[in-house]
């Protein structure tokens, strides 16, 4: 699949695609802070990128393959809380509230997710659904 890369990211940073998640996505570089790895996983799922959320799971919690539904359509996504996560660190906590739609109507999905750092490489590891 190819994504344009002037399209608006989907994370609605405000940036374009390639100057936003796309980086992360094609392996160009690997995202800087937890924040920037939830956010650059956020527009994977909207664009059913589904190697690259297995690659940005942490082995001890990664899945054998993502559940990525046609019919889901990803809205919004606002970060609501973020503790750690900086290039300094080695572990992280990100808040998030994401908007979608599926066949069944309007969803609303909060999770505060966990994030670790190794050798400089950001992971998922788990989340908590409010
Ligand atoms: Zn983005």
């Amino acid at each position: 699949m190819t994504i344009a890369p002037d399209i608006r990211c989907p994370c609605l940073s405000g940036e374009v695609y390639a100057a936003c998640c796309g980086r992360y996505h094609s392996g160009a570089r690997a995202a800087p802070t937890a924040e920037a790895l939830m956010r650059s996983r956020y527009s994977a799922f909207a664009l059913g990128l589904e190697q690259y959320l297995r690659g940005s799971w942490h082995p001890s919690t990664r899945p054998d393959s993502v559940d990525l539904d046609d019919d889901t359509r990803w809205m919004r996504l606002d970060i609501e809380d973020v503790r750690r996560g900086g290039p300094a660190d080695s572990d992280g906590v990100v808040r998030f509230t994401a908007i979608y739609r599926d066949a069944d109507g309007g969803h609303r999905l909060t999770e505060t997710s966990r994030f670790v750092r190794e050798r400089g490489v950001w992971f998922y590891v788990d989340g908590i659904h409010a």
